[in-house]
């Protein structure tokens, strides 16, 4: 086994993670939402006394001696050796974001669709089935109905994933994953995750939750039963459109060696020490850690999407703010979207968090603090009143991203969700008459002035 295959279990290891954890619980309280943001997975004393996290721009890390290269190697002490699989910059974000969300382990990757497609393949690999709504962003749909399939890896699509007859009709005995958006992209509509787990954890299959909208500032979907919690961290995490990333957190908590995933109980070299001729599965070396190694050590490994650790740094800075900036986003979210129901020419606003909302008791239950800063709305007439109103904001920034400072407007039939077969998009609510908004921090009464001398000027 080569030395840079074997190392990379060591900036994994339990022992690290835990280490790390406890001495930082030990040394500070680290209750609060706002508090964790800032400080957790992080220890100045560790860090010749950087105040702020540094960033660690570099490759490869010493390894000492060679008995040390080789206990690094084999994965019996902790430690980075090569940055497409640690780095200290990005672990100390992995560990924030785990603390943020409730997990107990997370990897962060180049971009939130590296961590959409490896958090399904890892579970669904070797000829699995995914179950999820159409309800998502473009490109997680495309992945599932038009690529995965290339490499054996098929969707059941449901019409509505909150139908737990329908869902539970779907499985079937290669069913590897239900997929869901936590509040979806465009629509806003929110998953009732905690009988889906249920059902899910019934059937020894794991709920795997895209929570990039809500942010784990309103909603932590593992405290409601998901095992998996992917982020697009370039949105509302990082929340200045400056750093593409995202994130796999695994809750801990799933028995990946139910039977239902062989890859995980095969054993496999990577994780063996073919020298004394002990063999193991991730399932027999990492216990219920298998998942997150498995992620680690053969997909970010092998297939490389690994976040910057500049980009990690950023979103570090980012995650400072993210209790004031998604707070306040939310506020101007609902006034924006109260707004623009007043407005002629607006056919129906998305906004599950607006009072009379069919999913009002819904998000009550998950997301008390709101739910979040995206909305879309419908206009009469047809698309080239679309095109008008996206010509003529003058605030609002015509560019296909989400949850960045700025507020930003697009068409997603024609952009995000270009990809998505005309008869998912439609049941998905996304028309070409739909535009959404990602709502700022700009002053709300700004924004509204915006939009209505855009839609004035497009008729
Ligand atoms: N998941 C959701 C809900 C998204 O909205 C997006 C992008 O808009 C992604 C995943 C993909 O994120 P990225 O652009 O960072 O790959």
């Amino acid at each position: 086994m080569t030395q840079g295959t074997l190392n990379q279990q060591s900036q994994v290891t339990n022992e690290d993670s835990n280490t790390r954890g406890t001495s930082d619980c030990e040394s500070r309280i680290l209750d609060g939402f706002a508090t964790r943001s800032v400080h957790a997975g992080y220890t100045p004393d560790d860090n010749r006394d950087s105040s702020s996290v540094p960033l660690y721009q570099s490759v490869a890390y010493g390894m000492e001696t060679a008995e040390r290269g080789d206990a690094l190697a084999g994965g019996e002490t902790a430690g980075f050796s090569y940055s497409r699989v640690a780095n200290p910059t990005v672990a100390v974000l992995e560990q924030r974001l785990a603390a943020l969300e409730g997990g107990s382990s997370a990897v962060a990757v180049g971009s939130g669709m590296a961590a959409v497609s490896y958090a399904l393949l890892c579970a669904a690999e070797g000829g699995g089935r995914i179950i999820s709504p159409t309800d998502l962003y473009g490109a997680s749909v495309d992945a599932m109905e038009t690529f995965f399939p290339q490499f054996g890896i098929h969707t059941d699509f449901v019409h509505d994933i909150n139908d737990l007859a329908e869902v539970e009709s779907t499985i079937g005995p290669d069913t590897r994953a239900i997929f869901a958006e936590s509040v979806a992209n465009p629509s806003t509509e929110i998953t009732d995750l905690k009988p889906l787990a249920d059902l899910a954890h019934r059937h020894g299959i794991p709920l795997i939750v895209d929570n990039t909208i809500p942010t784990p500032y309103l909603l932590r979907p593992i405290e409601f039963g998901a095992d998996v919690v992917v982020h697009s961290t370039t949105k509302g995490i990082t929340g200045h459109g400056n750093a593409l990333g995202g994130v796999i957190i695994d809750a801990g908590h799933f028995d990946w060696a139910n039977g239902r995933f062989p890859q995980f109980t095969a054993n496999e070299l990577v994780v063996s020490d073919e020298r004394h001729g002990q063999w193991h599965s991730f399932a027999s070396r990492f216990g219920k850690d298998a998942y997150i190694r498995r992620i680690r050590i053969k997909y970010v490994r092998t297939f490389g999407a690994v976040m910057a650790p500049f980009n990690a740094y950023l979103s570090l800075v980012g995650l400072e703010t993210i209790s004031q900036r998604v707070r306040q986003q939310t506020v101007s979210a609902l006034a924006v979207a109260e707004h623009l129901r007043t407005l002629p020419h607006v056919t129906h606003v998305n906004y599950s968090g607006l009072a009379d909302h069919p999913q009002h008791a819904l998000a009550e239950q998950y997301l008390p603090h709101g739910v979040g800063q995206i909305l879309s709305f419908t206009v009469d007439g047809d698309e080239t009143n679309v095109y008008r109103i996206l010509d003529h904001t003058k605030l609002f920034s015509y560019v296909p991203n989400i949850g960045d400072a700025r507020s930003l407007i697009v068409n997603p039939s024609r952009i995000t969700h270009r990809e998505v077969p005309e008869v998912y998009r439609i049941a998905a609510g996304v028309s070409d008459n739909l535009i959404r908004l990602s709502i700022g921090l700009e002053d709300v009464a700004d924004l509204n002035a915006d939009l209505d001398q855009a839609i004035a000027n497009a008729y």
